[in-house]
């Protein structure tokens, strides 16, 4: 079965790789489109809610003045104003989701900013800790080696754990904003008419959360359920030693929602068939871990990059580097991992 779009002008704009216009996607919800600079994602959607005579946004997108204009820019075309933003629900700690949130509170510093435990878990680790937040790593594990990547790519990993720290200064965490609510399992946005409520989605993070709203059935599905692409699972912090189970509980959850729902992705556009839609990704799920088993008998190598080599990968694995090498990497591990098997590093990021 096939995912319904729901909106041409988002589709197309998805196959072409440009920007979307802005889009009324429900009543008195507007997804606004916020650039990410040299991404193949292109942008995040922010999704704007009216709340009284304000607004409450769903994801901030990546910061950055172009991205701040986008965003205050099309708010300002629906008649709101910085100071109208009441609050920031974050679905989970990414750059292209948090990125603009202290842009937001330096023009309103009474906007409340909601999220999982776990990722502001997360985010106090970055700030106070050496790990990178675009990988997530803790710089003190030697990747390189206990995934068995040759020596000669060692640097291609090593120079990416250089960065380390830069992500929390890019984001001006030295502190965390004043009014943050910790959002749990079920809790509820505080905004006036219609419930929306947080769901808790491990898995993309471990702290992820998507946001319902029963009374028109949209799902604000962040990076849990997209419609063409499949989120990567094993690159966060919180661990490859349990996100793609996590991810699975986390796919079934979904699965209580009708299927009437909409959903609102933040890459990608708006479709219905979410529970086609999550077959789909547990299915993928399924082929690779196939794939592994079969690798595993294969070769007698079964390090991570070993096993990783003899995977499918869509512009082949060779062609990976750097980051896509790493974030290859760390969903080989996540997968090794669900099966049981060894992945090297003690516990990797078991914290
Ligand atoms: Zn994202």
């Amino acid at each position: 079965m096939a995912i319904e779009a729901l909106s041409p002008g988002q589709s197309t704009a998805w196959k072409d790789r440009v920007l979307p216009e802005v889009e009324s996607v429900g009543e008195g919800v507007w997804a606004i489109p916020v650039p990410i600079p040299d991404n193949p994602l292109v942008y995040t959607y922010s999704y704007a809610i009216a709340d009284g005579s304000g607004v409450v946004l769903i994801d901030a997108g990546w910061d950055g003045a172009e991205q701040h204009r986008a965003l205050t820019s099309a708010l300002d075309s629906l008649g709101f104003g910085a100071r109208d933003i009441r609050g920031v629900a974050i679905t989970h700690y990414h750059r292209d989701h948090i990125g603009l949130v202290p842009a937001l509170l330096n023009a309103n510093p009474d906007m409340w900013v909601a999220m999982h435990g776990e990722d502001i878990r997360a985010l106090e680790r970055f700030r106070t800790e050496a790990v990178d937040m675009g990988t997530g790593v803790d710089p003190t594990v030697d990747i390189a080696r206990s995934y068995g990547v040759p020596r000669e790519r060692w640097t291609e990993i090593e120079s990416l754990l250089l960065g380390r720290g830069k992500m929390a200064s890019v984001l001006q965490l030295d502190r965390m904003p004043e009014n943050v609510l910790v959002l749990d399992d079920g809790s509820a946005l505080p905004i006036d008419g219609g419930t929306i409520r947080a769901l808790w989605t491990p898995g993309h993070t471990y702290g992820h959360s998507v946001f319902v709203r029963d009374d028109d059935d949209l799902l604000f599905s962040g990076d849990h359920v997209l419609p063409t692409i499949t989120p990567n699972i094993g690159l966060d912090s919180a661990a490859i030693t349990h996100s793609l189970g996590d991810y699975l509980r986390s796919l079934d959850k979904i699965g209580t929602l009708t299927p009437e729902t909409s959903v609102l992705p933040a890459h990608g556009f708006r479709f219905r068939g979410l529970h086609d839609r999550a077959r789909e990704l547990v299915a993928h799920h399924h082929e690779r871990l196939a794939e592994i088993r079969a690798r595993m008998e294969e070769t007698g190598d079964h390090s991570v990059y070993s096993i990783a080599q003899g995977l499918h990968w869509s512009r082949g694995f060779d062609e990976l580097h750097h980051f896509n090498l790493f974030a290859a990497l760390a969903e080989t591990a996540a997968h090794m991992h669900y099966l049981g098997l060894e992945v090297g590093a003690g516990a990797l990021g078991a914290k």
